[in-house]
């Protein structure tokens, strides 16, 4: 009898699983699963403790839907890559593995280690690789030149029309392949673990698909409306699933044209199709640009920008202590949720890079120590973004003005007052400034001064961004 292998990574899901339906569509053959996990690749790469554990609760979930199956899931803790393609060589071995299936990743680190397994197998074992994590296979989707688009507007657009050619399909969970397994529960990661609040983010597939399925009841129009204000919960909250594969993109898109058939052609539910493809942009970027996975900006000028070494001001920052409420307000949704709203995360990576004038890649690592959904290609791509660094990028000069952007997406405070408990009595008129108010009351608040006057801050940067520019 044959033995198929579905080595899991991340793409935590029974449905719609790319590989696993593969390796069970021969009803002759035997199935099992593997996951290894590597805590020491995870620590280099600052995985946050929330998503180790929000990974091991789906790990756990998993085994069992496998098991109630008949399919069984074996776990493994290595220190790394190098010794997970060990790990796999001899697994294959013992367990007599004729081929073997895996959804790709796309991250650098991830490909070097995948063509380092196919080579290790070599001919003992057939790999077949898998295109799960996307609608459309990176370079599937360029320009005439069969380039890569480096604008997001013309890449969404070549991308729909792509869709509207035809769908990728949604294929079903496997069926029972033998009686249900008896299993132990696994033991925990050699990592640390931070409790994930489950009224935010219940644990597993269902859940996911239930809040899928909720958020796309919501009439479409809503999202449009209120995807920018913080003090909604305007948007899906989908991210650490998709983040984790505990949910597939396509699943996310059939439910969405179930709901709103006219978001492919530009109606509603347009919008929130839109966020989808920034998802696979940033993925089809990393395929065709590897170098950003090496922290290198896409523009590269940018990296002889004299970034500011202040470690006093980055604590501030990532403790939500820079006077600005709207920034700090935002930073505490991060640290006590492992979520940010994307508005938010956009005004604090522009806070850093431009007010504080601290390098990009010193954000982009903290909010991956932090984040829930942490995701190399979104998280990458939005630093890049918010830095002008990267494709696509906002000119240097456009600068958030941090205290405005207060006022228009959190109007009244709502968001403010909830994460800054310290500032519940500062009246609406002067919560994005509560030191003016302060002063005029001659009350002290438990909440600091600007850390910076936004007005110089934008000269010293622009002037740092512009002698960077000019040719050496
Ligand atoms: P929704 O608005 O409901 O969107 C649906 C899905 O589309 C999201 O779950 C996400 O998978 C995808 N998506 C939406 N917006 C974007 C975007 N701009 N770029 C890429 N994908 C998007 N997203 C992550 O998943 N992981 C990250 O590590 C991450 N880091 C970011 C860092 C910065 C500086 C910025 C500006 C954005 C980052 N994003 C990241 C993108 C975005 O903020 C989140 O995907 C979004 O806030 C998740 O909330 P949601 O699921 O409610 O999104």
């Amino acid at each position: 009898m044959a033995t198929h292998l579905v080595w899991f990574r991340s793409d935590l899901r029974v449905s719609d699983n790319l590989a696993l339906a593969a390796a069970c569509r021969d009803p002759g053959a035997k199935v099992i699963v593997l996951f290894i996990a590597t805590p020491e690749q995870w620590r280099q790469h600052d995985m946050s403790p929330r998503q180790a554990e929000f990974l091991w609760q789906h790990l756990r979930l998993l085994q069992t839907s496998l098991a109630e199956r008949g399919i069984a899931l074996f776990i493994k803790q290595v220190a790394d890559f190098t010794a997970s393609i060990e790990y796999l060589k001899g697994f294959c071995a013992s367990q007599n593995v004729d081929a073997l299936f895996y959804n790709y990743q796309y991250e650098i680190n991830e490909r070097e280690r995948d063509a380092a397994v196919e080579k290790i197998l070599g001919r003992d074992v057939i790999c077949q690789g898998f295109d799960d994590s996307v609608l459309l296979p990176p370079g599937s989707v360029t320009t005439g030149n069969h380039e890569m688009y480096k604008v997001f507007t013309p890449f969404s657009k070549a991308f729909i029309k792509r869709l509207q050619e035809g769908l990728p399909e949604c294929v079903s969970a496997p069926h029972s392949r033998g009686e249900p397994l008896v299993i132990k529960e696994p033991a925990p990661f050699d990592y640390p673990g931070e409790k994930v609040d489950t009224a935010l983010f219940p644990v597993g597939e269902r859940a996911a698909i239930a809040k899928l399925r909720e958020f796309c009841l919501r009439p479409a129009v809503d999202y449009a409306e209120q995807r920018d204000f913080p003090a909604i919960e305007g948007t899906s909250r989908l991210s650490p699933y998709l983040a984790l594969g505990v949910i597939s993109p396509r699943q996310c898109l059939h439910r969405l044209l179930k709901e709103h058939p006219q978001a492919i052609e530009g109606g509603e539910g347009a919008t929130w199709l839109n966020e989808l493809i920034w998802r696979e942009f940033y993925r089809h970027l990393l395929v065709a640009w590897p170098k950003l996975c090496r922290f290198r900006p896409f523009i590269p000028w940018t990296d002889k920008v004299r970034w500011h070494q202040d470690k006093e001001r980055l604590e501030a920052w990532q403790k939500g202590k820079t006077g600005f409420p709207i920034v700090d307000a935002a930073m505490r949704q991060l640290n006590a949720t492992g979520w940010m709203h994307n508005r938010l995360r956009m005004v604090v990576a522009s806070f850093l890079v431009k007010d504080l004038l601290i390098d990009w890649r010193a954000g982009e690592r903290y909010f991956m120590s932090q984040l829930i959904d942490g995701d190399l290609a979104a998280n990458n791509g939005g630093w890049q973004w918010a830095a002008s660094t990267g494709t696509d990028a906002a000119p240097y000069f456009r600068i958030f003005n941090p205290t405005t952007q207060g006022e228009r997406f959190d109007a009244e405070g709502a968001f403010i007052r909830h994460w800054l408990p310290e500032l519940k009595a500062v009246p609406g008129k002067y919560i994005h400034s509560p030191w003016i108010w302060a002063d005029k009351q001659q009350q002290t608040l438990d909440y600091p001064r600007p850390i910076v006057d936004h007005k110089q801050a934008r000269i010293a940067t622009l002037a740092a961004y512009e002698a960077a520019r000019k040719p050496e």
